[in-house]
């Protein structure tokens, strides 16, 4: 069987980075700050079709974001942290808290604060536009770049993985 598809069987919590991941990394900003970022409708429809399916979906993002917050309400992602400096201390603290483990835990990244996600992630995805650091450390590199379907293809092939070979 596909290892990949070995590797995806347990998982039950998926750990998303927000820009770069969710977005396309790019933020329109004003003189009052941030304007927008733009999250892809693909992308969405993934992530609720992993809810139905009973996945945990975090979103553990090192900036703070109405935008961001607004979208991951819309979408039912239950766990959101925002302005988080250490993302392998607040993941290991969400770990604890939900009773999951690292073999349970996947990890999308872009960008190299997310190589602690990694660390505590038993699949490590990166997006294909991600920084070089993360494409060597990942198992998987999707073959859409961030805020363009990278995160629907995680999801499709979390989904597969569950379903009946
Ligand atoms: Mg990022």
């Amino acid at each position: 069987m596909d290892p990949l598809r070995v590797a995806l069987a347990p998982i039950r919590l998926l750990v998303l980075d927000a820009d770069g991941v969710l977005t396309d990394g790019q933020i329109y900003w004003s003189d009052r700050g941030e304007a927008g970022v733009a999250f892809h409708v693909r992308d969405g429809w993934g992530i609720r079709r992993l809810i139905e399916a009973g996945f945990l979906l975090a979103v553990i993002s090192g900036r703070r974001s109405e935008a961001l917050a607004s979208r991951v309400q819309a979408l039912g992602i239950s766990h959101l942290h925002q302005s988080v400096e250490d993302k392998g201390a607040t993941l290991a603290g969400l770990q604890a808290g939900l009773g999951c483990r690292i073999a349970e835990t996947a990890a999308l990244g872009d960008d190299e604060p997310d190589l602690a996600l990694f660390a505590a992630s038993a699949v490590r995805f990166a997006v294909a536009d991600a920084h070089p650091s993360l494409l060597e450390a990942a198992d998987y590199v999707t073959r859409a770049p961030g805020g363009r379907g990278a995160v629907r293809e995680v999801a499709d092939l979390l989904l597969a993985a569950r379903s009946p070979a």
